[in-house]
């Protein structure tokens, strides 16, 4: 399994650097981000009228507080709206600029309210700060998008503070933007690293589901992923009673072309197979490498006839082919169509039977499996 570098793999944001990987992996997590940002803005908007608090103690006029409490009650149903809204954001793209907006709206009511102050103190004011900028690294987004929410706030929030109180001497001045770009820092790392292994996690897990399905030498389904597939067919067919046909290639003589082009050659024969089959076949159809020189083909909606045109035009192809490092190639194909009182293993039964047939009549050839009578 490969190595997971950083820089090569993953970006100094956190991010998957292969952005269509990152893409597919935002997207698959969508259902857990969104359930997150309800659990988590819920729990920002419950804390967010603890704010009330010391509210009560640095305003004087109970107009003011009304005012303050109005600021405070609007962020809730900012909150509700969004928790509400949230499920029916469908890419994650929406999604992060809907937060970051949550975000804005939340330094925009933090500063409203400070406006509102008769007399706000400077460090106990940057407290709240160091608050908002955690609560924005636990909303999930993505790293970029919160620190640059946090600098805006800090930013605002100093120059605010120049502007607004008188006497803030140059020792608390340094300090608090010290302080908070410390909270800024340890919250980043914290959120890289998070991001990090959420994303090597993926990567390997992809990794090894691609591993337990895919036959290693050519790509295709192996054949305990086929068997899954096969099964959920035949109880679709089953069910909904639509035809499936099974298609089961040998190649002819195959041992010819290692004895004579060596083991390589007979490889790379079996990897130019595999693109001339995948080039014929649509995309609902399921190619699988039985074992050794052997594929099966699982055909949904389609009845023996046409199952057997397309081995036919699959034969045909093959036949014509000219493959690099070994002469001409020919192939067997045996094909059976599902009935109502068939399984897994009678089907392949039928088919295998049909595929022997061929081989005992000349191989290079298609036959097609009729009620207890070959055609
Ligand atoms: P027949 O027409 O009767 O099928 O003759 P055949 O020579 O193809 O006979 P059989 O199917 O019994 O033998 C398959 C051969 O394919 C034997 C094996 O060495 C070879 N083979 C199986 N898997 C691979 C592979 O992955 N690579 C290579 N190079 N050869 C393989
Ligand atoms: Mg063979
Ligand atoms: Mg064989």
């Amino acid at each position: 399994m490969r190595k997971f570098e950083f820089n090569k793999n993953i970006n100094c944001f956190g991010e998957l650097s292969d952005s269509e990987l990152e893409n597919e992996f935002l997207q698959k997590n969508m259902k857990k981000t969104i359930n997150s940002i309800k659990i988590i803005s819920i729990l920002l908007g419950v804390l967010n009228t603890l704010f009330l608090i010391p509210d009560y103690f640095f305003v004087e006029s109970l107009d003011s507080f009304a005012i303050i409490c109005s600021i405070r009650v609007f962020f809730v149903f900012i909150i509700v709206l969004l928790t509400i809204f949230v499920n029916k954001i469908t890419s994650h793209k929406t999604l992060f600029y809907v937060i970051t907006a949550y975000e804005v709206v939340c330094i925009i009511s933090f500063i409203f309210v400070f406006y509102r102050y008769e007399s706000p103190d400077y460090l106990i004011q940057s407290f709240g700060v160091m608050v908002i900028i955690t609560g924005i690294f636990m909303v999930p987004n993505r790293l970029i998008n919160k620190i640059a929410v946090s600098i805006i706030i800090i930013i605002f929030f100093n120059f605010m503070s120049i502007y607004y109180i008188d006497n803030i001497s140059m020792k608390e001045l340094s300090a608090v933007i010290v302080y908070l770009l410390i909270i800024l820092i340890l919250s980043s790392i914290n959120s890289f690293r998070d991001d990090y292994y959420k994303r090597v996690h993926y990567v390997y897990n992809k990794e090894l589901i691609r591993l337990s399905t895919t036959d290693t030498l050519t790509g295709v389904y192996n054949r305990a992923k086929f068997n899954q597939e096969f099964k959920r067919n035949i109880d679709y067919a089953k069910r909904y009673g639509t035809p499936l046909s099974l298609i089961i290639i040998d190649f002819d003589d195959f041992k010819r072309i290692n004895d004579n082009y060596g083991h390589l050659a007979g490889d790379g024969v079996i990897i130019q197979f595999v693109e001339i089959v995948n080039k014929n076949i649509r995309v609902i159809d399921i190619f699988a490498r039985w074992g050794g020189e052997e594929f099966v083909l699982l055909l949904p909606n389609t009845d023996l006839n046409q199952g057997m045109a397309t081995a036919e035009r699959l034969r045909c192809s093959i036949e014509k082919y000219v493959f690099e490092n070994a002469d001409k190639i020919t192939c067997s194909f045996g094909v059976a169509q599902y009935s109502e009182d068939d399984d897994m293993e009678s089907l392949l039964h039928k088919a295998d039977k049909m595929l022997y047939e061929v081989k005992g009549k000349g191989k290079n050839g298609v036959r097609g499996y009729v009620e207890e009578k070959s055609l």
